[in-house]
């Protein structure tokens, strides 16, 4: 290590060769965008009008959504050099360092107007001061206390525009936001079903596709990906194509380049034994209650197949752009994800549980503590009983979470555990009285390791009615991520 040598390691790119052609799905942001590479391309215009250029802008929103690209695409745009630096290299650092990098960044930055300055990750050093818990950090605060001196030292029609980007703006201090520094926010949020279409069209430019491949389906079958999930479902699809020596990528590569992306690597399948049926059984627990309550989204498919972590998944088909559930579909999700342990309990006995429904169960409790606490679906009522930022930060979240009496969180647990009994008993009543039809469910299962929705219920409807799917009709868009299986 050596002391007192600061090496500027911030990043300059002459051209970023990034175009607003190359981000897509994020029509707005583009919109409010447009304006800042007016401002770079020909600041005269507005301040020959007295009007003040805006110094900062702050990209907020998840990470993958395109924020980096975005900022590429306006230096690209305005054909203008694109200094980054990101934030979270300065926590580690030694005092002094972060400011001086900062310094050094703004220098050459004012040597190269007009130019833009992106500042990735800004909670890294921006979070609020002065909270005290887990003890201040210097460093954070000098590189903080450096970036503001900065901005407000250079004029507003410098030519440099600094874009910062972050998905927890809550955090940021507020002394970022004042006029003259960022007092522009953007929002990038994770694309609608048109935006991850139009994003697979930006991506698939380079790549060919067979021609029974549909886009728009596969904009479809991804809620909630982002911009850069969709990039990398492209990019695995192609991989796999070259090495099964592929002229073009089929639907076989898409599908299994959708499940690696979400589930993780395929696995070795166990070999066939009291584990694997065990397995089975919990799988087939999760697929059939999911199956036979008629509020649960269908079911896409069950493997044995190990993915990730899982040795085991249960697929669902969730309903597109879904914002609004309903209290018995969270109910239904609650059965459904009881069902493994069900199933488990059911066939092999009390003693025999496995601790394979861990994730099962702190899902489940998550779900019940939220149908009490934020939507108010229990007997305490229609009250919100917790902030909705469920972490606590530096404090200042702290002191809201306390808020509640001993005596109302109790009453919380009772209810949490009220829903959850309930629903338990419903679950394992489901699994019972479909014994049978569970068995041969598990014993072709075995047999092919993996089962689609239609074979599924093919074999369901000998042994039952299964009622029909009862799903909400999209009403507005969202980004939920109801998309990940069961394990
Ligand atoms: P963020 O900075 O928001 O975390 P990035 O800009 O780093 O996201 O995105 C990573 C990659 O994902 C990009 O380089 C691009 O290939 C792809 N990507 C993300 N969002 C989009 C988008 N809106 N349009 C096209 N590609 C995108
Ligand atoms: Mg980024
Ligand atoms: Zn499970």
């Amino acid at each position: 290590m050596q002391f007192g040598k600061t090496k500027a390691r911030f990043l300059m790119e002459a051209e970023t060769g990034v175009k607003f052609a190359d981000v897509a799905g994020v029509e707005e942001a583009k919109q409010d965008l447009q304006e800042v590479v007016t401002f770079l391309k020909t600041p005269e215009r507005f301040t020959s009008v007295g009007a003040r250029i805006p110094k900062g802008v702050l990209l907020v929103g998840p990470p993958g959504t395109g924020k980096t690209l975005l900022a590429k695409a306006i230096a690209g745009e305005a054909g203008v050099p694109f200094f980054s630096l990101s934030g979270s290299e300065f926590v580690e650092m030694f005092v002094g360092v972060g400011a001086s990098r900062v310094r050094d960044l703004f220098k050459r930055a004012k040597e190269n107007s007009p130019c833009l300055i992106f500042i990735d990750e800004i909670d890294a050093v921006g979070r609020q001061r002065g909270a005290g818990i887990g003890g201040g950090n210097d460093e954070r605060e000098q590189t903080l206390n450096q970036l503001l001196t900065e901005m407000d030292g250079f004029e507003g029609n410098s030519g440099i525009i600094i874009i910062a980007a972050t998905n927890r703006p809550d955090v940021l201090d507020s002394a970022l936001m004042r006029p003259g520094r960022f007092d522009r926010q953007v929002s990038v949020d994770a694309p609608d079903i048109k935006g991850r279409l139009s994003i697979l069209d930006v991506h698939c430019r380079n790549k060919k596709l067979a021609p029974e491949v549909s886009l728009e389906s596969i904009a479809r079958r991804t809620p909630g990906f982002t911009g850069a999930d969709l990039a990398n479902l492209l990019n695995e699809a192609a991989i796999l194509t070259a090495r099964r020596r592929k002229e073009a990528i089929t639907l076989s590569e898409i599908d299994d380049a959708v499940d690696r992306v979400i589930a993780g690597m395929e696995g070795k399948p166990l070999t066939d034994g009291r584990s694997k049926r065990l397995i089975a059984y919990h799988e087939v627990g999760h697929a059939l209650v999911g199956t036979l309550v008629a509020e649960h989204d269908p079911v896409q498919k069950v493997t044995l197949i190990p993915r990730g972590q899982a040795q085991g998944l249960t697929w669902f088909a969730p309903d597109e752009e879904q914002m609004l559930v309903s209290r018995a579909q969270i109910k239904a999700r609650i059965m459904g994800t009881l069902g493994g342990r069900a199933a488990e309990e059911a066939v092999f006995g009390h003693a025999e549980v496995t601790t394979g429904a861990g994730g099962d169960i702190q899902q489940v409790a998550s779900l019940a503590r939220q149908m009490v606490t934020r939507f108010g679906m229990s007997d305490l009522g229609p009250v919100s009983l917790e902030a909705g930022n469920q972490e606590v930060f530096l404090g200042r979240d702290l002191m809201t979470r306390s808020d509640l009496s001993d005596a109302v969180a109790a009453k919380i647990d009772l209810a949490v555990r009220e829903i959850v009994f309930k629903c338990y008993h419903e679950t394992k009543t489901l699994v019972d009285q479909h014994r049978e039809c569970m068995d041969r469910l598990v014993d072709l299962l075995i047999e092919k390791e993996t089962l689609d929705g239609d074979e599924f219920r093919a074999i369901v409807s000998e042994f039952t009615v299964i009622p029909a799917k009862d799903r909400f009709t999209p009403i507005l868009q969202s980004s939920s991520s109801s998309q990940l299986p069961v394990q």
